[in-house]
């Protein structure tokens, strides 16, 4: 971990805000390492965090491998400590110096060309990357689309590490996508989109003509250690690109099963790389309404871990299924929510 920056906060009870910051991480799995009385250490996937609670303040320091990683560090740290104190947060500044302007995780990029790779699953091309830097540090970004007609006003740093949206007319449109694919030879990197009535990202991306331009902030998250076999995947036609990727990632003598959603008569190898996992294929229609008794199908394979990506219900569901019916535990099983049937899902705060 390259990188670093430091901050502090005075506060009144520096203890119960550490205690705080922890009771947030431990809901997102991240366990605190104790690093001596009033001080313990929190480690991610590529970063760091270490919070001292002195007598009058709070310590913190972060590390990094990368600029991604440390802007979404630097962003997430003083968001939670704005609800400890949000006038205390709003004048914090660090260590690496007032870095305002273009986010670190900020690129704007251009529409090359559009694909398909089956009817309903738009592929946007997009080029003008650091495809290196969207190829590592996680699988998901926010995709900013401009209000139609507008010249962009993109969003901007603040010294505390906050990031400052547009507003009013020059609002973003921001949603979570998925990278399927980064080609750093050609500098272009892939976001499949799923058509579905209503979603501005949608339509865009099934009227976009190449040269307009979108942003991406990111990547972070989705990198959850899916390395135990038998592992158990399964998603709807929004997690079909992480799932993608996360069999990419997978070692060769990986194993287990793959529940997916495609329309009536599109095969997987349509959409999927060549793998040795067991590929069960549920009609996209009617995902929802079968997709936990094809999983609770496979209980006796004894997964050893399982993910699932899909509407915000079938998750919740499905993370029960799992911890009750699976006996599978903390970081044996990840349930995400992609979208929430009858509400936008905007994306420009934290995803937490
Ligand atoms: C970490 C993460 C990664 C994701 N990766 C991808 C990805 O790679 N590809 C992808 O297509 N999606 C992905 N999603 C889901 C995507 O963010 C949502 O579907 C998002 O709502 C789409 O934005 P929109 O502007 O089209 O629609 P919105 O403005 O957000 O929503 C408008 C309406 O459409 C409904 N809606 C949203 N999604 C769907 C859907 N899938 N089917 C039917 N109705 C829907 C909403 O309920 C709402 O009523 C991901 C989500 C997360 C959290």
């Amino acid at each position: 971990l390259s990188i670093a920056a430091e901050t502090e906060l005075r506060l009144p009870d520096p203890r119960a805000a550490l205690d705080h910051l922890a009771g947030h991480l431990a809901g997102h799995g991240i366990e605190p390492e104790p690093l001596g009385p009033g001080a313990a250490g929190f480690s991610f996937e590529g970063a760091r965090i270490e919070i001292v609670a002195g007598p009058d303040r709070l310590r913190l320091r972060v590390t990094a491998r990368s600029e991604n990683l440390l802007y979404f560090m630097k962003e997430g740290t003083a968001a939670h400590l704005a609800e400890i104190d949000p006038a205390g947060a709003e004048a914090l500044t660090w260590s690496d110096g007032v870095v305002t302007g273009r986010p670190a995780n900020l690129h704007l990029l251009r529409l090359r060309r559009r694909e398909e790779p089956y009817p309903g699953m738009i592929r946007l091309v997009l080029d003008g990357a650091d495809a290196a830097a969207l190829g590592r540090d996680g699988l998901h970004v926010k995709l900013l689309l401009p209000p139609p007609g507008r010249r962009p006003a993109w969003p901007r740093a603040a010294s505390n590490g906050i990031t400052r949206w547009p507003e009013g007319e020059d609002a973003l449109h921001v949603r979570y996508f998925t990278i399927r694919h980064v080609d750093p030879a050609s500098g272009c990197v892939a976001v499949d989109v799923l058509r579905h009535p209503g979603g501005a990202v949608s339509d865009w991306a099934a009227a976009a003509v190449p040269g307009e331009e979108i942003g991406l902030m990111g990547p972070g998250g989705g990198l959850a250690p899916l390395r135990r076999a038998p592992l158990l995947l399964a998603g709807d036609e929004t997690a079909l690109p992480a799932i993608a990727r996360i069999l990419e990632m997978q070692a060769q003598d990986a194993h287990g099963d793959v529940v997916v959603a495609l329309p009536d008569g599109v095969a997987p190898e349509a959409y999927l790389p060549p793998t040795r996992f067991r590929l069960h294929v549920l009609d996209a229609a009617r995902f929802d309404a079968t997709v936990v008794d094809a999983v609770r199908a496979l209980r006796g394979r004894g997964f050893t871990q399982a993910w699932f990506a899909g509407e915000h219900a079938t998750a919740q569901t499905m993370r029960a299924v799992f911890r009750g019916e699976f006996g599978l535990g903390k970081g044996a099983q990840f349930s995400a929510s992609y979208w929430r049937r009858g509400v936008a899902g905007d994306a420009r705060g934290e995803a937490d």
